[in-house]
């Protein structure tokens, strides 16, 4: 049985010595052998702390070596890992917790805001701190290990137990856990190192969430998979990102647009990225002009994933050599992966016979050996997304002659304005390629004579930017259709993002509607 826990026990056969990690706050470096030390010590730390086989442990942690320190630990005994995203507020933390049940929240100091205020209901829950002093809830991180054997654990953990229970963004609605196991998170790193061309050689650097599966899955465990090394930055800065590629001598990275975008804004000049051989872009939309500009400044390969929680997350990945020729497009679909662009329905779940021709838009469908097994107590919401054997995304795109799916957008931010559907990205990618544009995102407004009107929210990089200014940049367009042109721009200091970088639609309308109930009333 290939699990989680296998490929790390292989790759420290395999590579004793290497460096495996550096937890850059920590300055703490582990080789493969310390490593499985430590992860030893930790699995026996929750054993004794009552935690078996099918409990949950959480964790509540920015990048840190105990993150994938406990999810390793998790993996070796058969707990289930379930890292909750650090940006959430009280009640949606306690969401998780009531749904989740973890045995155990490994946690950090400086989210005890979070956590002090929900300890108390929850009392049968053990919480673990990182740093800091134990309080009256929770106890030391430190202690717990300390005082734990390091004797290797026995496993009988399976390809087909459940390896990780991961709550899905929500951009609308509650957060849901998407269950995968072992087996599927194995094939997801396969599909990775082939994709990325990953070898023990490389060096890889944590910049986005690693609670987030395009951080953990695409490039943390596939790391580990191969005994390449992982540098660990506690949260992402542009300045210390550059300065760890040059030390580190970082090969590989991924990054959310909006990271590749804040690099950019940087002097590259003033760093030595020589080492750099690929960049991962991925888990939102990337303006192709952005893509060029990663291109000619950095002078690496990018290579873009698309995908989603469910799905492990990657389901087709866009190759190096297709970046330019294909710009725009999310490329290929993954080894092993099938996808169908169906008629969308709105009764119900798709019809995964109802396929479109090439070329015409509608709902991206897919199917492949990482589909989560469902969503944690939630049998219909399962049901209605794995309609037939297919994971139904909700995403609107279309295959090309050539097979390359073109994601247009998610259905729920699609406009349709005067009876005519626009697809925001398609208004964004033709803005985003104005030089005094620093951050984009098109919406639709309420209207009572439209339906919706195109809104643009505009973050400037040049202070002077006028309305007038993209107007004109948008007529003078081959690519934007008279309807699709932004009847309203609104210009703002940032947009609300969500830790893995995509932008929250729902919040820019919520907030759009405030203002304007507030104008009637
Ligand atoms: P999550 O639930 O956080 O895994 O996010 C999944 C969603 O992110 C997908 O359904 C897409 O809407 C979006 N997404 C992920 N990767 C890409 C990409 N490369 N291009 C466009 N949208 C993406
Ligand atoms: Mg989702």
């Amino acid at each position: 049985s290939i699990t989680i826990g296998k490929i790390f026990d292989l790759a420290v056969q395999k590579f004793p010595d290497k460096e495996a990690i550096f937890d850059v706050r920590k300055n703490v470096r582990l080789t493969y052998k310390e490593w499985d030390h430590e992860v030893n010590k930790l699995a026996n730390a929750f054993v004794q702390a009552g935690v078996k086989k099918g409990d949950r442990v959480s964790t509540f942690l920015f990048n840190t070596e105990e993150l994938a320190s406990t999810m390793l630990a998790c993996a070796k005994i058969g707990a289930i890992f379930n890292p909750i995203n650090f940006r959430l507020g009280t009640e949606e933390v306690a969401y998780i917790l009531e749904d989740a049940q973890p045995k155990i929240v490994v946690m950090e100091q400086a989210l005890d805001h979070v956590i002090s205020q929900i300890a108390n209901r929850f009392g049968e829950i053990s919480f673990w701190k990182i740093n800091g002093e134990p309080s009256s809830y929770a106890a030391s991180f430190q202690d717990k290990v300390a005082s734990a054997s390091d004797r290797v654990v026995d496993s009988d953990v399976l390809e087909s137990d459940i390896y990780a229970i991961m709550y899905t963004s929500g951009t609308t609605g509650r957060p849901k856990g998407v269950v995968h196991l072992h087996r599927e998170m194995a094939e997801q790193s396969l599909i990775v190192i082939a994709a990325t061309r990953l070898e023990a050689y490389d060096v890889g650097l944590v910049t986005a969430p690693m609670f987030h599966c395009a951080e953990l899955h695409c490039a943390v465990i596939p790391r580990i998979h191969v005994g390449a090394s992982n540098v660990i930055l506690h949260h992402f800065e542009p300045k210390k990102v550059l300065q760890l590629i040059q030390e580190e001598k970082v090969t590989k990275f991924f990054a959310a647009p909006t990271m590749w975008n804040m690099l950019l804004q940087e002097n590259l000049n003033a760093y030595n990225l020589e080492s750099l051989k690929l960049g991962l872009y991925g888990a939102a939309p990337m303006a192709p002009a952005l893509v060029r500009a990663c291109h000619e400044q950095l002078g690496i390969s990018l290579v873009q994933a698309y995908g989603m929680t469910e799905m492990g997350p990657a389901i087709t990945f866009l190759s190096e050599k297709d970046q330019l020729t294909k710009a725009g497009s999310a490329g290929q679909a993954c080894l092993n992966h099938e996808i169908r662009i169906v008629r969308p329905n709105e009764n119900g779940p798709s019809d995964p016979d109802d396929m479109m021709p090439a070329g015409e838009a509608g709902e991206i469908i897919v199917k492949g050996p990482c589909m989560m097994k469902g969503y944690f107590n939630r049998e219909e919401a399962s049901q209605h997304s794995m309609h037939k054997g297919w994971y139904h995304s909700g995403d609107i795109g279309y295959l090309d002659e050539e097979g390359f799916l073109w994601v247009k957008d998610r259905v729920d931010d699609m406009i349709i304005s005067g009876g005519e559907n626009i697809y925001p990205r398609e208004v964004e990618d033709v803005l985003y390629e104005h030089k005094g544009i620093l951050d984009i995102a098109v919406v639709g407004l309420p209207d009572d004579s439209w339906g919706e009107t195109v809104t643009a929210f505009v973050v400037k990089k040049d202070p002077s930017l006028t309305e007038e200014e993209l107007d004109q940049w948008c007529q003078s367009s081959a690519r934007l259709a008279r309807y699709k042109r932004p009847r309203k721009y609104m210009f703002v200091d940032a947009l609300p993002r969500n830790a893995s970088g995509k932008i929250q639609k729902f919040v820019l309308r919520k907030q759009m509607e405030e203002i304007y109930t507030g104008e009637k009333a």
